[in-house]
């Protein structure tokens, strides 16, 4: 991988926030990265550091994300400091439906009159559907945050007026090629969220969200969610893994690497982390995905290991798993819900069984290792 193609045009703190980058691909095109900073970032264990929003340029310039809300002026100020008007952005596409991604959209939408690009899911997943909601308590929640690990007290505290303002944007289904753009490939990537898609640029630049990220393993979803949030799909939809779950993780990771086919050189700018602790994180991404698919059987096998001594919860196989200061206030939720995405692999392999109670048993088998090698 080259390290001259990226280059810091604004320095940040040493998480990177506020900085911005300039990336320049041999096809002559420019990425510019602007880090704005994010709530799951700070003052807690689960620290993603500030969101990465890039600027496409190309004849119609584009942005990847708009940071958390209230993030959109702080947006616009970058944009103009590398010289571009808020109204050169055609269209603002949309990585995923959380939070530190989308917050900003309607706010910038409003400035630049940008067009509002996602995946059909994203569309389908941002209004709430009172009559579905799993209860009285979602009623008023947008659908896709139906399953959301936080308690309520904090969507009360954090998410109303983000909850209020996602229903009011205007959304253009995004078809996956073409539509952005010569150059520009557009892959749906599900598995964190059911409506992540990853951009690949003149087959140079990935541009892959929370999907692959530098030192940290992005939270997977859990096939269960399919089930609950299904009234807001279309029909076409019809399993779980196509949308949900660590199997359409992996299965996204995979595809990935063969959309960016032979190439050793691609240059990954990715959505947190792209500069941490004072320092550029580059990443190859073939090493990457390797690493994170062996992150996930690793983690299967020491839940297998916990699991063999007797049936556990999640929260019992979390606290056995991970370090304590990750279980702190909200982190023992964040923590179950990872167990639960691989134990529904593992429950997909044969290698454990949802019992009683809320109990999880291993059968002692470990086909979960064949299982995530034969993910296509
Ligand atoms: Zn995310
Ligand atoms: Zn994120």
């Amino acid at each position: 991988m080259r390290f001259d193609r990226i280059e810091i045009i604004r320095p940040g703190d040493s998480s990177g926030n506020n900085m911005i980058v300039r990336a320049t691909l041999s096809s002559g095109r420019t990425i510019y990265g602007f880090a704005t900073d994010n709530l799951y970032g700070g003052d807690w264990d689960w620290d993603l550091g500030p969101t990465w929003n890039y600027l496409v340029t190309a004849d119609r310039p584009f942005l990847v994300d708009a940071g958390r809300r209230g993030k959109g002026r702080e947006l616009i100020g970058m944009i103009e400091s590398v010289g571009f008007s808020p109204r050169d952005i055609d269209a603002i596409v949309v990585s995923h439906g959380h939070e530190d991604h989308d917050g900003g959209i309607l706010e910038l939408a409003g400035v630049t009159q940008a067009r509002v690009k996602a995946h059909e899911i994203y569309g389908c997943l941002v209004r709430p559907l009172a009559k579905s909601a799993p209860s009285s308590e979602k009623a008023q929640f947008p659908v896709s945050c139906w399953c959301c690990p936080m308690p309520a007290s904090f969507a009360r505290h954090n998410c109303l007026e983000y909850h209020e303002e996602r229903p009011q944007l205007n959304i253009e289904p995004m078809s996956m090629n073409g539509e952005l753009g010569a150059g520009i490939e557009v892959l749906h990537t599900p598995g964190h969220s059911p409506d992540a898609v990853a951009l690949l640029i003149d087959g140079e630049a990935l541009l892959p969200g929370d999907t692959i990220l530098p030192d940290i393993s992005p939270h997977p979803s859990q096939e269960r969610f399919f089930t609950v949030v299904r009234p807001a799909l279309p029909g076409n939809w019809k399993e779980a893994q196509q949308l949900f779950g660590l199997r359409a993780y992996i299965r996204s990771l995979k595809r990935i690497e063969q959309l960016a086919g032979a190439s050793e050189d691609i240059l990954v700018l990715s959505a947190h982390r792209l500069y941490y602790r004072d320092r550029l994180n580059l990443l190859g991404l073939k090493d990457r995905i390797a690493e994170l698919v062996q992150h996930h059987r690793d983690r299967c096998s020491d839940f297998a290991r916990i699991l063999s001594t007797g049936p556990k919860s999640l929260k019992e196989v979390a606290a056995e798993h991970f370090r304590p200061e990750l279980l702190k206030g909200h982190g023992i939720n964040l923590a179950a819900d990872e167990v639960a995405s691989h134990c529904e692999l593992m429950e997909a392999g044969g290698d454990v069984v949802f019992g009683e109670e809320g109990k999880i048993m291993s059968t002692g088998t470990q086909n979960f290792l064949s299982l995530i090698d034969g993910i296509r």
